[in-house]
C-alpha cells in the first residue's frame, strides 16, 4: 500500500512533502505542540465514537504495538457483513490506496462518512481528506451517501458531564467535495508515481510551504538560503516574503538595494545585520517607559493550559486555564528582590485558588510588569468574569499592568542577536549573552511554555517522586520567566544611566 489519507493530504499541499516523508523522514521537524495535538486528536476521536450510541471498533495492534492493518480490513468486512450500524476506524483499500474512516454510519441508502477533527473550525484540508476517503470507500464497493466533518463547538460551556452533542459540531460537506474529486484517479496515480522515484525531486520553496501550516520540512528545504533572509524579517507575512523571494530579493542586502519598505523594527534589524551595528538604544524612549512605573513593583508571569475537551465546569473548549504564576517584587527603591509563586494542585480546577492567591500576593497599590501583557490581562479578565466576588480586586491588578515588551516593540532597544524576534526567549540572550543564571537551556525538564503545559497536564498520571520532581521543574521555569523580566528592567535602567 502506498497512499494513506494523511499522505494524500501531504501530496495536496506539496508533492515534495510526500516524497520527503517517504524517503527523508529524519529531516522532519515537528513544532513543540505536535505531540499534544496528536494526543488531543486521539481523545476527541475516542469521545466522538459514541455520537450515535453503540458502535464497534476495528482497531487491532500487532505484537510490537503497531496498527495491524490487515486485521482492521478484515474486521471492517466482518462488521459490514453483520450489518453493524456504526463502525469506527472502518478500513478500506483500493488499488494502492488505504483509508480508515473515523465513523462509518449505516443509513437506508448505504453509509455516511464522519471525519472527526480536534479543531474549532472547518478547514480546507479536511475537505481534501474527506474527498480522498469517499473515493477510496466507494471504489472499495461501498455506497457512500453523505460526508460529514465532526469538529469542536468553541461556544460550548461545560456544565457537569461533557455533553457530546453540544461539544461536537457536525457539518455536512458532501457538496464541497466535488471539485476535490475531479480527476481523482489521475491525482492518486501521480502521487504514487511521485513516490516511486528515489531521486530527490527538484522543487523550490514557495507559498505551499506555509499553507495551511508551516511544512515540517521547511528547515531542510530552506537550508540553502543565506542567513538571515527575507523569511527571518520581523513580522514579515509569509505570503509577502514568498513574493519577494520569487523576485530574487532574498538577503538583507537585497532588501536595502531594492529599497523595500520596512517598518521601524525591520529597519533596525536589517541595518544591524548588514552594517554590524552595536545595540540600538533610545534613552529618552526607555526613560519615558521607566518613569511610568512605581514601587512596589511586581513582575508577573502566568502559565496556562488549553484542552479541546474542557476539564472543568464553566470552561469552553480551548479556553486558557491558568495553573501557575511567578511573582518577583521589589517593595521600594533600592529594595531587596523578593519572590512568591503559585502552582496549582493538578487534581483540581486551579482557577479559584489561583485568583484568591493572586489577590493576596499583589497589594492593591502595586505596579505590575508583564512581558506581552495581553496574555496576563486576558487571564485576569477571564478570572474576573468567572468569580464576581473577586472581580473588583482582579480588575484593579489588571489596570496597573505595564508591558515590558513595549520597550522592544517601540524600537527603543534593538540588538542584532535578537534576529528579528522580540519574544523574551530571544531578547534575553541578546541582552545577557552566555549568562548561566538566565539560560533556559540550563533548566531541567521544562524549558518553554509548551513543555510547562504538557508537564502540568501529565502530573496526575505520575508517581509521587516523579511528580514532585516535575513540580520543582515547573516552579524553576516560571521563576526564570519573571527573573528574566527583572534583569531586563535592571538593564534598561543601566542603559539610561550610562553615558
Ligand atoms: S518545505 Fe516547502 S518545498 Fe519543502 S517539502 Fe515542505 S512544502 Fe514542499
Amino acid at each position: 500500500m502506498n497512499l494513506s489519507k494523511s499522505k494524500y493530504k501531504q501530496y495536496w499541499q506539496c508533492p515534495k512533502m510526500l516524497w520527503m516523508d517517504t524517503y527523508q523522514k529524519e529531516w522532519e521537524k515537528q513544532d513543540a505542540n505536535a505531540e499534544q495535538r496528536l494526543k488531543e486528536g486521539r481523545e476527541v476521536g475516542a469521545l466522538a465514537r459514541g455520537i450515535f450510541g453503540e458502535y464497534v471498533e476495528t482497531i487491532s495492534y500487532t505484537t510490537d504495538g503497531r496498527l495491524d492493518l490487515d486485521s482492521l480490513l478484515k474486521n471492517t468486512q466482518k462488521y459490514l457483513a453483520q450489518g453493524k450500524e456504526n463502525i469506527c476506524e472502518a478500513a478500506f483499500v483500493y488499488q494502492h490506496c488505504y483509508c480508515a474512516v473515523d465513523i462509518l454510519h449505516r443509513t437506508e441508502q448505504g453509509y455516511d462518512i464522519y471525519e472527526v477533527k480536534a479543531s474549532t473550525s472547518l478547514e480546507e484540508e479536511y475537505i481534501v481528506e474527506c474527498a480522498y476517503q469517499k473515493w477510496v470507500v466507494e471504489n472499495a464497493g461501498i455506497h457512500v451517501g453523505k460526508v460529514f466533518v465532526v469538529y469542536i463547538n468553541n461556544q460550548y460551556v461545560r456544565n457537569g458531564e461533557v455533553d457530546l452533542h453540544q461539544l461536537l459540531k457536525i457539518q455536512e460537506v458532501t457538496d464541497f467535495l466535488s471539485p476535490y474529486l475531479v480527476s481523482m484517479d489521475e491525482k492518486v496515480k501521480k502521487a504514487i508515481q511521485y513516490i516511486s522515484k528515489k531521486e530527490e525531486p527538484q522543487m523550490d520553496i514557495g507559498a505551499q510551504c506555509f499553507k495551511p501550516d508551516l511544512c515540517t520540512y521547511w528547515d531542510y528545504c530552506s537550508k540553502g538560503l543565506p542567513k538571515p533572509n527575507i523569511f527571518d524579517l520581523y513580522r514579515m507575512q509569509k505570503r509577502k516574503a514568498v513574493n519577494f523571494y520569487e523576485k530574487g530579493i532574498v538577503t538583507f542586502s537585497d532588501i536595502l538595494e531594492k529599497k523595500i519598505a520596512l517598518n521601524s523594527i525591520q529597519q533596525k534589524q536589517v541595518h544591524a545585520e548588514v552594517f554590524h551595528l552595536p545595540t540600538h538604544v533610545n534613552k529618552n524612549g526607555i526613560k519615558t517607559f521607566l518613569n511610568q512605573l512605581s514601587y512596589p513593583l511586581y513582575f508577573l508571569d502566568f502559565e496556562s493550559f488549553q484542552t479541546y475537551i474542557p476539564l472543568y465546569d464553566g470552561i469552553k473548549p480551548y479556553q486558557q486555564v491558568p495553573f501557575q504564576y511567578s511573582l518577583h517584587y521589589i517593595e521600594k527603591e533600592n529594595g531587596v528582590l523578593q519572590h512568591k509563586e503559585f502552582l496549582a494542585d493538578e487534581n483540581e480546577d486551579p482557577r479559584r485558588t489561583l485568583a484568591e492567591q493572586l489577590i493576596k500576593d499583589i497589594p492593591p497599590h502595586a505596579c505590575v510588569l508583564a512581558y506581552n501583557k495581553s496574555f496576563e490581562c486576558m487571564i485576569i479578565k477571564q478570572l474576573a468574569e468567572t468569580f464576581f466576588d473577586l472581580k473588583k480586586q482582579l480588575l484593579n491588578i489588571r489596570r496597573k499592568i505595564y508591558d515590558l515588551l513595549d520597550v522592544f516593540r517601540d524600537g527603543f532597544v534593538y540588538d542584532q542577536a535578537m534576529n528579528g524576534s522580540l519574544s523574551i526567549k530571544s531578547v534575553l540572550p541578546a541582552m545577557f549573552p552566555n549568562h548561566p543564571e538566565l539560560n533556559y537551556h540550563n533548566l531541567d525538564d521544562v524549558h518553554n511554555g509548551t513543555e510547562a503545559t504538557a508537564t502540568f497536564l501529565s502530573l496526575k498520571s505520575l508517581e509521587k517522586s516523579k511528580r514532585d520532581e516535575l513540580r520543582r521543574s515547573l516552579l524553576a521555569y516560571c521563576h526564570l520567566d519573571t527573573l528574566a523580566m527583572v534583569r531586563l528592567w535592571q538593564r534598561l535602567q543601566e542603559l539610561v544611566q550610562s553615558t
